[in-house]
């Protein structure tokens, strides 16, 4: 039988999963051996288990040092939820607040301590270090710490001492960034030693990528989303004013968006950022220099509305699609004026090796953009590493093959009457004049007396509107303006057209059969009616508890629980990401909504539905939830009082209890605790079976003590006495 406090055991238990992800045990095993360790994995790979799995097994705290203020308070929900004592400092605590966690992990019950990097130039927070018992130094985002990478942060630098403070104390630096120079730089920085680098693959397996021409991006946005209705997209911009705009417009076509860019009042971007988190809006249009604040494990879309910086970056910024494993999809919209824009700015850079790096970063972006060849080899080797398949699956390359065919004749029309018109259209209008169309416009004009015109009748309309974007990608025609943009022709297309040139270009796709996102292998099977229904539990459950939906349970859980059904705590506790605090606070619930799904609808075998209904948005909006049942506490209410005033469950109100007391060790509870004859035989109880599962103690005591109790009195006995602040 498995060791109940083997690493592997722990999985289950606390996580509720089943196996390691790559590497992941190799580098748990490292950290426990008091060895340093480098971790380089994609977004998605799983590094945060790689420490704070052991950070259950070794004795006193683990220290995590993260960039991300606006996503600690979440990791450290996330982790309550799962019943690992955690908490976080940085500048958004309240000093009152700030001495509660103070107290929380001198007491030492907190297994991790989430810190900004800042909070380590404070001499008084080092003296408050030192009374700890340190066992563990997690650097998250460890790249910025370096120069070379893309995000680097002065404050990094503080780690050099801290790890000259705490000589003994094993290091864990972890990060997305793989490139070799940021590798190198981060093990002298932190003086890493005879520590293990661990390097797991970079592909991103369950991302699709796809450029578009950007002349028909508006059209295209629209039926992406449409197509993604409901599900997390960030759209990225080049401008604060591009994100604004485009964020209103979308609006106004019934996609609720929001601008997020560093010129944003903190305010408004906190409540951007919340809304996002939290699955009250589907999209945030975010500038590209300011979406490191936004990450969620379960964004289905990204969509670079703008040509990104380098090739580097664009990874960056997609890898923030399906963190959670389920597939994503990820559409760059290209046009040759968006290379043309990131030139100027380019042009303006003081630093003469600075803008020589500038300029090679966007080459290289610009020839991803053009590839007709697969996407994801490319960015593999990018990266440094080789991908050999012939065929990905997963881009529009290597989904819609095509071969090129010559395409001399048909761009020289095209250009002609982009010029012959004045070179003040648009893409639509230009192909009315070439198909010999009789809109209102072009007879106003009088275009249709042309010599151009209606040279194209035989293409079609989108076959046209494909080869002009691919003429904009080769850069022969360009766009200008962003509300209405007109078609003008570059040097290099008039050059092409005197010196009379030939030209191939990739086969437009056939115009009414275009694809739906293809759904790449990893995709299981679900019921989607179902995953909408538990998603709405979930969402409800997070309003009560005030956390992220995710927290409570990801995608990839539903999804599983929409294709097994399980219907009793065993079932459901086979479920990936059920671990036993899960179980316990959740399973109820969730089986109560199988149970009555199948009753309504039979066990379905696995459908797609037409129609999602579309997800419900209730009209009231969170209130700081736990606040209240703090001060009710605080008055000595009894849970079902509290329940009652508060209109929730009791369950729900323990949730509360749990985390309140996990995070803050001064508030009395004493009331709340079972009577002391039932206090002894619990914790008897406890003794035999240990506080992990209630199950067994629920069984020892013959099913007599509630399942509430049972829970009070481990809140009370994980505890140990109270102790005042000061
Ligand atoms: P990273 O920090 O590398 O981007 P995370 O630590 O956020 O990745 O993990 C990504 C996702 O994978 C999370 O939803 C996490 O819960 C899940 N995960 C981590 N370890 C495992 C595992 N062993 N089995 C299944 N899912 C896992
Ligand atoms: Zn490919």
């Amino acid at each position: 039988m498995q060791d109940s406090s083997s690493p592997l055991a722990i999985l289950k238990a606390r996580f509720g999963y089943d196996e390691f992800l790559p590497l992941q045990s190799e580098i748990i095993e490292n950290v426990l051996a008091s060895r340093d360790s480098l971790v380089l994995m994609p977004t998605g790979g799983g590094k945060s288990l790689c420490y704070q799995l052991p950070a259950l097994l070794l004795g006193g705290t683990t220290l995590v040092v993260s960039p991300l203020i606006a996503l600690m308070k979440d990791q450290v929900d996330a982790l309550n939820e799962s019943g690992i004592p955690a908490n976080f400092m940085n500048s958004s605590l309240s000093d009152l607040e700030m001495r509660r966690v103070e107290a929380a992990v001198r007491n030492g019950h907190t297994k991790l301590l989430y810190i900004a990097p800042e909070r380590l130039a404070l001499q008084s927070f080092r003296k408050f270090l030192h009374e700890l018992d340190i066992n563990l130094i997690a650097i998250d985002e460890a790249h910025c710490i370096s120069e070379w990478g893309h995000e680097f942060r002065p404050d990094y630098r503080n780690l050099r001492q801290l790890r000259e403070e705490f000589p003994s104390t094993p290091v864990i630096a972890l990060t997305a960034t793989a490139t070799e120079r940021v590798r190198d730089d981060i093990i002298g920085q932190l003086g890493l030693q005879d520590g293990g680098v661990f390097i797991s693959g970079f592909n991103r397996s369950n991302l699709n990528y796809s450029v578009r021409p950007k002349s028909d991006a508006w059209e295209r946005l629209i039926g992406l989303l449409e197509s993604h209705k409901d599900q997390s997209t960030i759209i990225y911009c080049f401008s604060r004013q591009e994100t604004e705009d485009l964020a209103a417009d979308l609006t106004a076509r019934g996609f609720e968006a929001r601008p997020y860019h560093a010129g944003l009042d903190g305010d408004t971007r906190r409540r951007a950022q919340d809304d996002f988190i939290r699955d009250r809006v589907a999209i945030v249009v975010a500038t590209i220099a300011f979406g490191m604040g936004i990450d969620k494990p379960d964004v289905r879309l990204v969509v670079h509305y703008s040509l990104p910086k380098s090739v580097e970056g664009y990874y960056q910024e997609t890898g923030r699609a399906g963190r959670d494993g389920s597939p994503a999809e990820c559409v760059l919209f290209y046009a040759f004026a968006d290379k043309v824009k990131q030139e100027y700015f380019i042009n303006q850079i003081v630093d003469e090796s600075e803008q020589r790096v500038a300029r090679e970063q966007l080459a290289r972006m610009v020839e991803f953009a053009q590839l007709t060849t697969c996407r994801r080899r490319y960015l593999m080797h990018y990266l440094g590493e080789e991908w050999e398949q012939e065929n990905c699956g997963g881009c529009d390359a290597c989904l819609e093959p095509r071969e090129e065919f010559d395409a001399t004749e048909i761009s020289q029309k095209i250009l002609s009457a982009v010029i012959r018109t004045g070179e003040r259209f648009g893409a639509g209008h230009i192909i009315q004049v070439l198909r010999g169309g009789r809109d209102k416009r072009v007879l106003e004009m009088e275009h249709d007396s042309l010599n151009v015109y209606g040279i194209a009748r035989a293409s079609g309309k989108s076959d046209l509107r494909e080869i002009i974007g691919l003429l904009e990608s080769r850069g022969l025609l360009t766009t200008e303006g962003d509300r209405y943009p007109t078609l003008a022709v570059t040097e290099a297309g008039r050059e092409f057209l005197q010196t009379r040139s030939s030209l191939s270009l990739p086969r437009p796709l056939d115009g009414g059969a275009r694809r739906t996102t293809p759904q790449p292998s990893t995709e299981i099977q679900f019921d989607e009616r179902l995953f909408e229904e538990l998603r709405v539990l979930r969402r409800r459950l997070a309003d009560e508890r005030d956390v992220p939906p995710f927290v409570i349970f990801g995608d990839t859980s539903l999804k599983q629980m929409a294709a097994r059904f399980p219907q009793d705590s065993d079932e459901f506790g086979r479920i990936s990401g059920v671990g036993a605090a899960k179980l316990e606070q959740y399973g109820a619930d969730f089986i109560a909504v199988i149970q009555e799904y199948i009753e309504r609808h039979g066990r379905p075998d696995i459908h797609v539905p037409e129609a999602r209904p579309s997800r419900a948005r209730p009209e009231r909006r969170p209130g700081p939830t736990f606040d209240e049942t703090r001060e009710l506490l605080s008055r000595g209410l009894s849970v079902v009082e509290i329940a009652e005033q508060r209109g929730l469950a009791e369950t729900t109100i323990i949730g509360h209890i749990e985390r309140i007391a996990a995070q803050d060790d001064s508030l009395d509870m004493s009331h709340l605790v079972p009577d002391a004859a039932t206090m002894s035989e619990i914790e008897k109880a406890l003794e035999v079976c240990g506080d992990e599962f209630l199950r067994p103690v629920w069984e020892f005591l013959e099913e007599k003590v509630s399942y509430n109790d049972l829970r009070l009195a481990r809140i009370h006995l994980r505890r140990g006495p109270p102790i005042t602040p000061g």
